[in-house]
């Protein structure tokens, strides 16, 4: 499905997948602290690393957590485009982010240093814990476009009559519903109704 104009006022974003380049972060600390060097962002053909990667749950789970608790010392980096395009958005609407995060604090730290051009007070990050948490949190904020990497999540917008945006990614390309997907921050800038 192509994608339709967005109005910036009704439009969320996710964070992880969408916004900042965590699998890459994933990637950079199984090499550094686990000495796993074979992993590269296309293998990563699932939301649930466990079930595409050749490396240990326990490890896994230790490097996520390092992930959520210290988003500045696993060294994420945003993906390339979100920064401009997200400062231009941000001139039109304030931007509203919704993680399935558990923890806020640190991933909001983050997003509020890497659009460091953006007034604080027009950025906005809500952590709801769960992935299914987020329809509920999208219908209470008026947000009726969201960009989002997790096809499961984007399916349950999709169902609740919003319109979900896959952001595309290794890991959602197994799409049955056709839902609109773009991989490019500045063809989402191009959508924007922006005056
Ligand atoms: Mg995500």
């Amino acid at each position: 499905m192509k994608l339709t104009r967005l109005i910036p006022e009704e439009t969320g974003f996710d964070i992880d997948g969408v916004v900042a380049d965590t699998m890459a972060s994933f990637i950079g600390i199984a090499k550094k602290d686990y000495g796993i060097h074979n992993i590269v962002k296309e293998q990563i053909t699932s939301y649930w690393l466990e079930e595409c990667l050749p490396i240990p749950d326990e490890i896994i789970g230790k490097i996520i957590e390092k992930i959520l608790n210290d988003p500045f010392g696993t060294g994420l980096e945003p993906i390339s485009g979100a920064v401009d395009a997200l400062t231009e958005i941000s001139k039109a609407a304030p931007l509203t982010f919704v993680t399935a995060r558990p923890l806020k604090a640190p991933i909001e730290k983050w997003i509020h240093t890497t659009l460091h051009k953006v007034p604080s007070s027009r950025i906005r990050v809500i952590a709801t814990g769960e992935h299914s948490a987020k329809v509920s949190v999208l219908q209470e904020n008026g947000i009726m476009n969201f960009v989002e990497d997790h096809l499961a999540t984007c399916v349950q917008i999709h169902e609740a009559g919003m319109n979900a945006i896959v952001y595309d990614q290794p890991w959602n390309r197994k799409d049955t519903h056709d839902l609109p997907r773009t991989g490019s921050w500045k063809e989402l800038l191009s959508k924007m109704e922006l005056s």
